[in-house]
C-alpha cells in the first residue's frame, strides 16, 4: 500500500494561496495605483525619479501592487529608446543595517562568483563599491527596499543613496529609492533629513474592507481551489474574520488555505464554514505560540512559573505564589532574579498577549488581589517554552507532574 497518496479534490493549485504567487490581477486598489504610477511618471518622462515611500499594515498589498507595478512600467518603458530601466529588489526582513542592505545591494549587481563578503569592509567602502556598480550599470536605477523597517535607525544608506548624485559618486546613473513599511512609525522616527528625501513622495495602503477581501478571495480562489469544492459562504467568512481583526489579505488567505487543508484532512469533499472556524483557532494558536517565542528571558520565566502550577492543578494562583515559583525558577536558571513587582508587570503583559487570563479577588481588609491562569493549551506553552528556555531537567519534570494529574 502506497503511504504517500496524491489528495487533489479540494485544491487545483496550493501555491497560488502561498506566500510567493504573484497574483494575475489586483483586485479594489484602483486610486492607491493611480497614486503610485504618478509617483513613478517622472521615469517614463526620463527625469530623476522620485523616491517614495510605501507604508501600510502587514497583508495590505504593498509588495504585490510593487511588484505589479514595477513590471508594467518595466514593459511600458521598452517604448521609449532613451530611457534604459533597471529594478533592483531587496528584501530588508533579514537584514537589519544599512550595511547589510548595502552589501546586498552590491552581491545583487556582481556576476556570480563576485559577491563581497558580509563581514570586514567599512561602511564607506561598500557604499563606494555600491556607487561604482551603480555607475557601471548606468540608466535609471529603481531600489526597492521592502520591509526597510527592520534597519531601525541604522539608516545611513536611505540618507546617502539620494545624496549620492549631488555628491559627485553618480554621474551617468539616476537612482529612485522605494521604501516600504509595516510600520508606520518607523517614518516618524528616521532622521528628520533622511524623512526630506525618502519621503519625498508618501503613499498609505489602508486596511481592506470585508467586500473588498471577498472579491480579492474570488479571484484567487478560481485559481487555486478546485470547481465546487468551496461551499457558499465560506470566502464571506474569511473575508469577514480577516476585515474584523486586521483587513489583511494575507490573513484571509491563510484562513482559507487552513480552512482547505482541513477539510482535505478529513477526506471532506468541500470546504466549509466549519471547516474555516477550526482553521482561525489554528491560526490563533499559531499567534499566541508566536509571542511566547518573543518573550523576553524574564517573561518566560514568569510564563514557565504559571505552567509549573498549572501542571500541579494550583491555577488560578496569586502573584506572591507565583513568584515563589520564579524564583526558584530563576535559581535553577542561573538568572538574577526580579522585584516581585516587575514580575507582576510581566504577568499582567502576558494577559495583554492573551497568554494568561487574570482575575480580580476581593480580600476584605488587605485589599484585592490577581490571580493567574493560562489562557492557552497547557501543551502548547510547555512545548514553547521547552524550545526557548534551557531548563530542560525543570520542563521535563513539569511535564511528568502534568502527567501525574492528568493535565492535557
Ligand atoms: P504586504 O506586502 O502589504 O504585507 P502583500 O502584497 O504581500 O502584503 O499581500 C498579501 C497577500 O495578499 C499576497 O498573497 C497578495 O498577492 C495578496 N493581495 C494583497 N492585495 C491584493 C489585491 N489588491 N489583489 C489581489 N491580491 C492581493
Ligand atoms: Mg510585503
Amino acid at each position: 500500500m502506497p503511504r504517500f497518496e496524491r489528495k487533489q479534490n479540494i485544491f487545483r493549485n496550493k501555491d497560488a494561496l502561498g506566500e510567493s504567487y504573484q497574483p494575475e490581477r489586483i483586485e479594489e486598489r484602483d486610486e492607491e495605483i493611480e497614486a503610485y504610477m504618478d509617483a513613478l511618471q517622472p521615469i517614463i518622462d526620463g527625469w530623476e525619479p522620485n523616491n517614495i515611500f510605501l507604508y501600510g499594515n502587514t497583508g495590505v498589498g504593498k509588495t504585490a501592487v510593487t511588484e505589479y507595478l514595477l513590471d508594467v512600467l518595466q514593459e511600458d518603458v521598452t517604448e521609449y529608446d532613451d530611457v534604459d530601466l533597471s529594478v533592483l529588489s531587496v528584501n530588508c526582513k533579514t537584514l537589519n543595517s544599512s550595511y547589510q542592505v548595502a552589501i546586498e545591494l552590491v552581491n545583487t549587481l556582481r556576476p556570480d562568483g563576485a559577491e563581497i563578503s558580509t563581514t570586514g569592509y567599512p561602511q564607506q567602502t561598500v557604499f563606494k563599491k555600491l556607487y561604482s556598480e551603480l555607475e557601471a550599470l548606468g540608466g535609471t536605477v529603481v531600489i526597492v527596499l521592502d520591509e526597510i523597517d527592520s534597519i531601525g535607525d541604522r539608516d545611513e544608506l536611505l540618507y546617502e543613496l539620494p545624496r549620492a548624485r549631488s555628491n559627485g559618486y553618480l554621474e551617468s546613473t539616476k537612482v529612485g529609492l522605494i521604501g516600504i513599511s509595516n510600520d508606520f512609525k518607523f517614518r516618524e522616527q528616521l532622521d528628520p533629513r533622511v524623512q526630506d528625501t525618502l519621503c519625498e513622495r508618501e503613499l498609505q495602503f489602508p486596511p481592506y474592507e470585508a467586500d473588498e477581501l471577498t472579491n480579492i478571495l474570488e479571484s484567487r480562489a478560481e485559481v487555486a481551489i478546485a470547481e465546487d469544492a468551496c461551499e457558499t459562504g465560506v470566502l464571506n467568512l474569511c473575508a469577514a474574520l480577516a476585515a474584523r481583526d486586521s483587513g489583511s489579505a494575507r490573513q484571509a488567505l491563510d484562513l482559507l488555505r487552513l480552512a482547505g487543508e482541513v477539510a482535505e484532512n478529513n477526506d471532506d469533499p468541500t470546504i466549509r464554514e466549519d471547516h474555516v472556524d477550526q482553521a482561525r483557532s489554528k491560526l490563533e494558536q499559531e499567534r499566541v505560540e508566536e509571542g511566547m517565542r518573543e518573550l523576553t528571558t524574564h517573561g518566560r520565566l514568569a510564563l514557565l512559573a504559571v505552567v509549573s502550577k498549572a501542571a500541579k492543578e494550583s491555577t488560578p494562583c496569586r502573584t506572591r505564589e507565583l513568584y515563589q515559583e520564579y524564583e526558584s525558577l530563576c535559581e535553577s536558571s542561573g538568572t538574577d532574579s526580579l522585584a516581585q513587582r516587575s514580575v507582576h508587570n510581566h504577568l499582567s503583559d502576558l494577559r495583554m498577549l492573551g497568554i494568561l487570563s487574570a482575575k480580580e479577588n476581593r480580600s476584605g481588609s488587605r485589599g484585592n488581589y490577581y490571580s493567574y491562569e493560562l489562557d492557552v493549551p497547557f501543551s502548547s506553552a510547555v512545548d514553547a517554552m521547552a524550545d526557548v528556555l534551557y531548563l530542560d531537567d525543570e520542563i521535563e519534570t513539569i511535564r511528568d507532574i502534568a502527567r501525574m494529574n492528568g493535565v492535557a
